[in-house]
């Protein structure tokens, strides 16, 4: 272990510890992650219960859904994926909730009746939170993923990982750092890989089911995303977009549209990338992205939406083209500073200058 990994690890006992107490106190146990769940919030989240499980085996915990958004197809591999039930299925009062990869219970939709109903609470996230919940918890923002954590967790209270806890935390880490890409990919990221890569992870086997299984039909809907991006402010911030009519048009599930911002951010020279889509309910959802060290948060607070300051998101009721019109003059505000030097009717893309 590293000096840093040791430094952290003596900073995070004392947490580690009230967490576990919380668990050793607690029969009943419901582990959860965020709506609309990445690749972080599952693998997190089944490393967490298989941890629970197999250090304190008669414990009864069982794995959340915030709600009845299905498993994206391309995080189905993911050992133990198969047992996480909706939150609108369970009929428990759990002794404890433990909340991971988020500490924002908004994000918790149909599971925060369940963490009503619990005894005591617990956390472990890296997402910026506004008042605590919770009676015990780590949350640092500087962790590359909360599966960072859990890692660190396992490696506390059960001195090693099995491989498939491993499995499920490489694929929260590869996710969330967009490959090692990111600006949050740190020295930590790398040796918490190496650790899971020497406890039988598989990076190819990640790669392979998140990176490399793309459906025909996905591609499609991603050569229309790329055939809409726009920028503006002189190609620093790009945006791109997509419909129901494209869902319906190429058959593509929403909850497998989770990648598309990722094909905006490639524009060279973008800063800012924003993807919209249509999602069930009459609302759009964005993503925000920052390739620069502009905090792009703000934003997505003021848009009723949180996340990290190069990686954040929201919910809009409307369409495509009032969200739009709601978030583009509050990114194209980031830029009101550099005006001076920049004349008002200069845009690329093949929208009309407009404001
Ligand atoms: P994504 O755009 O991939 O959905 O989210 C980017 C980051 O922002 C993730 O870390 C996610 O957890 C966070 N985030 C996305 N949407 C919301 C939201 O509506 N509220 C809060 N608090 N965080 C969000
Ligand atoms: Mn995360």
């Amino acid at each position: 272990m590293s000096l840093r990994a040791e430094e952290l690890m003596a900073r995070q006992r004392p947490s580690f510890d009230e967490i576990t107490r919380l668990v050793e106190v607690s029969s009943t146990i419901a582990v959860c992650a965020h709506t609309s769940p990445d690749g972080d919030a599952l693998g997190s989240e089944l490393a967490l219960v298989e941890l629970i499980e197999s250090r304190w085996p008669e414990k009864r915990v069982c794995a959340l859904l915030a709600d009845d958004d299905v498993v994206p197809r391309i995080y189905e591999f993911l050992p133990g994926a198969e047992r996480l039930v909706r939150a609108a299925d369970y009929h428990e009062d759990p002794d404890l909730f433990f909340c991971v990869d988020l500490s924002a219970p908004d994000r918790l939709a149909d599971a925060r009746a369940v963490l009503e109903r619990s005894s005591h609470v617990a956390v472990i996230d890296h997402h910026p939170s506004a008042a605590r919940f919770w009676d015990a918890g780590v949350v640092r923002t500087e962790a590359a993923a909360a599966g960072v954590i859990v890692a660190e967790y396992a490696l506390h209270v059960a001195g090693g990982l099995t491989p498939t806890m491993a499995q499920c935390l490489l694929c929260a880490l590869v996710t969330d750092t967009g490959r090692f890409q990111y600006q949050n990919a740190n020295g930590e990221a790398f040796e918490v890989a190496s650790l899971l890569v020497d406890s039988g992870a598989s990076p190819s086997e990640v790669a392979l089911h998140v990176y490399q299984s793309d459906r025909v039909a996905y591609l499609h809907l991603c050569a229309t995303v790329m055939g809409r991006i726009t920028t503006f402010e002189q190609g620093k911030i790009a945006y791109s977009y997509a419909t129901d009519a494209d869902f319906e048009a190429t058959g593509v599930p929403v909850a497998e549209c989770d990648g598309l911002v990722d094909i905006v951010r490639r524009v060279d020279g973008c800063e800012v990338a924003l993807f919209l889509k249509q999602v069930p309910g009459g609302k759009v959802r964005g993503n925000l992205r920052a390739k620069s060290d502009r905090d792009i948060s703000a934003i997505a607070r003021e848009m009723g939406g949180g996340g990290h300051p190069a990686a954040a998101g929201f919910t809009v009721e409307g369409d495509i083209d009032q969200a739009l019109s709601a978030v583009l003059p509050k990114l194209r505000a980031l830029y009101a500073h550099d005006k001076g030097t920049v004349p008002l009717s200069c845009y690329v893309g093949d929208k009309p200058a407009e404001g």
